[in-house]
Order: structure tokens, then sequence, then C-alpha cells
């Protein structure tokens, strides 16, 4: 295969470049080695629209975070991704803690980040009346926000796809070289090359820059574990509450996300291998024990799951964005920790400008508007879904019932333009399984409606790609064996 430009890397970041180039006239493949795209650290963070008070002022992190937050509601509108503005608080609790509140403020203004001011004891109270009632003071960001990361990550890609560019899912890049005219990519999938080359893969993004560059660059991958607390109303917390940041990150939070759960974490350690998001007790406890801070009545009975995410942390700590040192036509994002997610805007408008810049790449005639979706089921009025019901009983089969998703949704998730592969893929597209028993109703007729879909034999689908098969045979083929 032979494209004008390939992307590597299907996370917010990688499917924020590609939408942007797709309004250009160039053949684009987007190359995700997982088996979906929001396969690495975008399916699994905080889904905070940081406002910006917490980068290092002057870093490409801080500029990039103010601006891709700025970014964020009008994008989230475009693309038809969950967005909200709850606003957040960094907590003080004893008086050795308030310079670090200043300083934060500090940056906050000289990074730009609009409405900070730092309040005291009782309007923390008044705001907040779950948070320990030591607290002693608190900067106040009414601008923090919070999104879906995978929802809008998938977004994007669908955006990306209906102008036209291609998304290669399961196909992992080995190897990358600099030939004529170009580079050559040795993939799961064979031999690919492009004039352009665009590596946004996110742990393994150093990796490929060291391919490239005799300039190394170092990913430590640092894992953070959470709690997933069901929907409860009301919910205990209304903005994100964070803690005093530490060496290691943002520190621990208490935070609603934007479908109404409680989020408790992350934790942050250091660990070898970019892929192991297997959870840990040690690390759940030190997240409990930690957010209890915040939370002294902390209630773990409604958590309903755990998860890991692995940053991307480059060892000089600020993110790396540009053209690859002296290989014309190469370009990176590497080293986009936090907040990498709220930055996701804002790296893809400064990294497609510098190579519309570079590359004298013309814009198309046309660049066709992003699919909308239906409103969610779960999010209608009885009206509403009566209305829907009459359209197509198909809107009235629930499959999932915690979440309240129909098989008509899960049947337009499988069919959008970067379609659901796998139960995962649904679950991140639809709701279905994000609930309190976490699947265990629901998962086989998701595989079901998989099955019918894309055609394929029920023993053939995954719960993740690879070889997380669900099914591998029937009852009478079990019985025959046993038989023989
Ligand atoms: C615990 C945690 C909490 C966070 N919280 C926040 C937050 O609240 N707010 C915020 O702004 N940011 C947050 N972040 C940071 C944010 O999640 C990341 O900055 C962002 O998701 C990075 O996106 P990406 O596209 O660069 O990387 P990824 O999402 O990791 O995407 C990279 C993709 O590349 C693919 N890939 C890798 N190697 C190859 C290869 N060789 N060939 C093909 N494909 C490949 C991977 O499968 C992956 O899908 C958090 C991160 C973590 C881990």
């Amino acid at each position: 295969m032979n494209k004008d430009i390939i992307i590597i890397g299907g996370g917010v970041v990688g499917c924020a470049v590609a939408r942007l180039l797709s309004r250009y006239d160039a053949s684009i493949a987007l190359l995700e080695g997982g088996s979906d795209v929001a396969d690495g650290a975008s399916k699994a963070n905080s889904g905070i629209v940081h406002a910006g008070f917490d980068a290092k002022p002057g870093s490409l992190k801080a500029k990039l975070n103010v601006e891709g937050a700025r970014m964020y509601p009008e994008l989230c509108a475009e693309v038809d991704a969950p967005y909200g503005r709850p606003g957040a608080m960094v907590l003080a609790f004893n008086e050795e803690e308030r310079p670090t509140i200043e300083k934060l403020y500090q940056q906050g203004i000289e990074n730009g980040v609009p409405e900070i001011r730092i309040i005291e004891h009782d309007e923390i109270l008044e705001l907040e009346p779950s948070v320990n009632p030591d607290v002693v003071c608190a900067l106040l960001v009414p601008t923090s926000g919070l999104t879906s990361p995978y929802e809008l990550t998938c977004a994007l890609a669908d955006h990306a796809a209906v102008n036209g560019v291609e998304f290669m899912i399961e196909t992992f890049v080995n190897k990358i070289e600099r030939v004529e005219g170009g580079y050559k990519l040795d993939t799961t999938k064979g031999e690919m090359t492009a004039r352009i080359v665009i590596n946004c893969a996110g742990v393994n993004s150093a990796k490929l820059h060291n391919m490239l560059s005799d300039k190394e660059l170092t990913i430590i991958p640092r894992k953070g574990e959470y709690y997933l607390l069901d929907h409860t109303k009301p919910l205990q917390f209304t903005m994100t509450m964070f803690q005093c940041p530490t060496k290691m990150g943002k520190g621990i939070l208490v935070s609603p996300t934007v479908h109404g759960n409680l989020l408790l974490g992350p934790t942050a350690t250091d660990v070898e291998d970019g892929t192991a998001v297997e959870t840990t007790a040690e690390g759940l406890k030190w997240a409990a024990d930690a957010a209890r801070l915040t939370w002294p009545k902390e209630n773990l009975r409604t958590v309903i799951t755990t998860f890991a995410g692995i940053r991307a942390h480059e060892s000089n700590g600020d993110f790396v964005i540009g053209a690859v040192d002296g290989n014309p036509g190469a370009y990176e994002t590497v080293g986009v920790e936090s907040p990498g997610l709220s930055a996701a805007p804002a790296i893809a408008e400064y990294l497609v400008d510098m190579i519309e810049k570079a590359e004298g790449l013309t814009r198309k005639a046309e660049w066709k508007p992003a699919p909308k979706r239906e409103k969610p089921f779960y999010a209608m009025t009885l009206e509403e879904r009566a209305e829907l019901v009459k359209r197509d009983p198909l809107n009235g089969a629930l499959v999932c019932r915690c979440e309240q998703v129909t098989e008509a949704e899960i049947r337009a998730a499988i069919r959008r333009p970067v379609g659901a592969r796998t139960i995962d893929a649904v679950k991140r597209r639809t709701r279905a399984g994000m609930g309190r028993c976490q699947g265990g109703f629901c998962s086989p007729r998701v595989l079901e409606i998989l099955a019918e879909e894309l055609n394929l034999d029920p023993t053939e689908i995954t719960k993740c790609g690879g070889k997380s098969n669900l099914l591998v045979g029937t009852i009478a083929e079990a019985a025959g064996k046993e038989n023989a």
C-alpha cells in the first residue's frame, strides 16, 4: 500500500490529526495496532479537560493545554461528543500546602486560565459539602471541563473517515525506515510506504522516533489505577476535586465523569511494560486511602469496576511535537501524557498547520461535516422514547439494562464510519456493558448482534481483539469431542 500520508496510532491525538488532515487533497491512512481506535491512554484516563493551571509556564504543555481547553466546547458540539464544564478545585488540607495553591494560582494566571481564584474553608464546604471539613483553602477553577475520551476519539475518527481517511485497525507498525521519496513501514499487515509519516503512537512513540533519529527520546510508562463508582443521585461531588500535585503528577482526584459516575484515582507508578493495564490490590488500596483525605465518608459499596491507564511520560517532561529532526516528511507527537487529552485539539491544529506549510498541502473544495448521532436512548424523555419506538421497534429492544442501550443503538455503532468490531468497541460507542453488571447481562446479545452485522461466526467475535474470543464452539461440538 502506498499513501501520501500515514498516521501511526489511533488515540485521541492521532484521530484529531487525521480529522484535520482530511480537509486536504491527499490519500491518508491511519494505522492502529489495537483492535479499535482509543485503544491506549485515550480509553483509560480521568476524562478531564484541564483548564491549564498545572503545566509549567512557557512549556508546550501549558500553551497547548490552554488552547485545547478553549477549543473543546465548539469541537465537541461539531463532532457530537459529550462535554460538560462542572469546574474543579485543588484542595489544601493544611497551611503548609497554601503556598502550593498560591503557586498554582500564579501559574494559572501566567498560562492565561480565566476566572480562577483562591477560596477559603467556608466557601469550599458550601460548594461541595462532602469535602473533608479539615480543608483550609482551594484553587477554584470554574472552566475545568469533562469529556468522554473514548467517545470523543471515535467521533474524531468518524469525521476523518467520512472525509476519506482509511482506518486500518489491528495494523501494528514494527519498523519504520527512510527510503527514497518517503518512508517504508513494516507492519503486521505487510509493507506500506508514504511520503509523509506522523508518529502518534503514545507509549510506543519514542521507539518509533529512535528508529529515525539519533537524538534519542525515552518514554517512561507510568501507570494510573482507578475505581469507577456507579451513577447515583445526587452525586457526592459536582466538581473535580484535586489534591495538591506531587512530582509524579496531578495527584489523586475524586471526580464526576461526564456520564455522572464518580471516579477515584489515579495512582502514578512507573512500570516497565507499557501494555500492563492490570490493576493491583496494592495500587487500589493506595488510591482508596488517598482519596479518603478528600472524601472522609468515602463509600466504595457502589464501585462497579476498576481499571488502569498508562501515561507516556517523556523523561524531559514536556510534549515533543513537530518534525523529526533530520527526516523530511516525518512528524511526531511524543510524550503526550496529561494534559494530552485536553491539549489534543490544539496539538492537532499546531501540527497540521506545520505540515500544511512544510509539505505544501492544498485544501479540498469540500469538507463534509461530522456524522450526527441520535440522542442516546438513556438521555431521552419517556415521550421521546415512545416516539422513537413507533418509528422502529428495535429502538425499544433494550439490550443493556443498566445503561439503557437499545439494539438499534448497538447496530448503529457497528455501522458507523469507523464501526465497532469487538464487544469493548460497542461498549465505548454506546455504553452497553458500562453499567453496574459490567456486561454480565448484555454481552451475549451484543456478541450475537456483532456476528450478524459483521457476517462472522460467533466464535470469531472477541472482547478486545487478539485471542479474547468469548466462545470456543458449540455444546454439541464439545459433547462430540468428549464422546470421541
Ligand atoms: C491514568 C491517566 C490519566 C489521565 N488523565 C487525563 C486527564 O484527565 N486529562 C487529560 O487531558 N489527559 C489525561 N491523561 C493523558 C491522556 O490520556 C493522553 O495524553 C492522551 O490520551 C494521549 O493520546 P495519544 O493519542 O497520544 O495516545 P494513545 O491514546 O495512547 O494512542 C496511541 C495509539 O497508538 C497505538 N500504537 C502504539 N504503537 C503502535 C504501533 N507501533 N503501530 C500502530 N499503532 C500503535 C496504540 O494502540 C494507541 O491506540 C491521562 C492519562 C492517563 C494514563
